[in-house]
């Protein structure tokens, strides 16, 4: 056997151990004569694993008791409207830093006055906006940013003076990768494909007081209610997500030894190629350097070309998916939690040797 580094930007890599672990479990469960797959989601065996994961996040991340943290499928995309529908009356003020940004725009537009109050876009997304209280209208709901750009590799150096406007995040590409102050936002919300689990569970975590009075006109599934009073069971929910979102949460606990060990990780890992991309002549990094995002970095070589080469030979050296999103072209590596540090070397390795052959 034998497993691939993979810089895929989500669906990502898994760490070993969870995988090794959802192995040894798959076809009975501790003792129940069934995988977590086949079983009722309103099992006891499913209900502990429902609420250990629930658990597990909130120690993992440190959320306290002023949070509910529900799981809702449809991905981070059904957010960009689920957040309005449930959280907007009156005006909401967004940060422009990508893709995720805008579509997140274009969905709130149609359901609350929404208002870019910064923008990086005529700079090809290669740098955060720098927001102070200044301009932030104190009259709107919340301040919807994306903490880190997936696509643009770029993330917050600190998060924006926004006043008592609450701050609501897209951690999508970026959650249990270093420790947050879950305190500073009203909302906080990530599809687990990218660095914690699988496909189909995105987590919400949600400050109670952000909460308007329930609104019965909003359709069932899309009530932030139905997930809350009902503990994220009102259907069946993602089952099997939900149990590697567990197993993902409790390796960083039990493996790595926490966030503070998990960013120290993934820290030394983006320095690596950063390091590198800063002294070659042949790649470089296009942002700002205090905005570089340490969970997905860009670099381009001097042509399309090339980068074309760089992308196909990388991939028959076994380093697959450093192909950039479709909308930017050149290279993208994403290095989230599960990435080891060995794969990144051997990757810094095989980009010398290319600069040296193609230089
Ligand atoms: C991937 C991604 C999304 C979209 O996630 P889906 O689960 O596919 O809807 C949204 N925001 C960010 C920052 C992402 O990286």
């Amino acid at each position: 056997m034998s497993r691939i580094y993979n810089f895929s930007s989500g669906p990502a890599m898994l760490p070993t151990w969870v995988l090794e672990r959802a192995q040894k479990e798959l076809l009975e469960y501790k003792d129940t004569g069934q995988s977590v797959m086949e079983m009722s989601h309103r099992s006891p065996e499913y209900m502990e694993i429902h609420a250990r994961c629930q658990n597990s996040i909130r120690e993992l991340l440190g959320i306290s008791d002023d949070y509910h943290v529900f799981f809702v499928q449809g991905g981070a995309s059904l957010q960009f409207s689920m957040i309005p529908m449930n959280l907007a009356e009156n005006k909401v003020l967004i940060v422009n830093t990508g893709e995720w940004t805008k579509k997140a725009y274009t969905e709130h537009i149609k359901i609350v006055p929404t208002e870019i109050i910064a923008d990086s876009e005529p700079d090809s997304f290669s740098y955060i906006p720098h927001v102070t209280e200044d301009m932030v209208d104190q009259t709107a709901d919340y301040l919807y940013i994306c903490q880190n750009n997936t696509i643009f590799g770029t993330a917050y150096p600190q998060l924006p003076q926004s006043g008592k406007v609450p701050l609501v995040a897209d951690l999508s590409s970026m959650i249990c990768s270093e420790p947050m102050d879950i305190d500073k936002y009203g909302l906080i919300f990530a599809g687990t494909q990218k660095n914690m689990g699988t496909a189909g569970v995105c987590v919400v975590i949600l400050r109670k007081d952000m909460l308007k009075p329930k609104n019965d006109k909003l359709p069932t599934m899309l009530n932030y209610y139905t997930y809350i009073e009902n503990d994220s069971l009102f259907n069946t929910p993602p089952t099997y997500a939900i149990y590697l979102s567990d197993l993902v949460c409790r390796w960083i606990r039990e493996e790595i030894g926490g966030l503070e060990n998990m960013k120290k990780l993934n820290n030394d890992k983006a320095a690596l190629l950063y390091e590198y991309l800063d002294v070659s002549d042949f790649f470089r990094n296009p942002v700002n350097k205090e905005d570089r995002s340490m969970m997905n970095v860009t670099f381009v070589s001097p042509s399309t070309e090339l980068d074309k080469l760089f992308i196909k030979e990388a991939a028959a050296a076994g380093f697959i998916n450093l192909a950039g999103h479709r909308l930017v072209g050149g290279m993208r590596a994403s290095i989230y939690n599960a990435m080891p540090s060995e794969g990144i070397k051997a990757l810094v390795e095989f980009m010398k040797d290319f600069e040296v052959n193609h230089g």
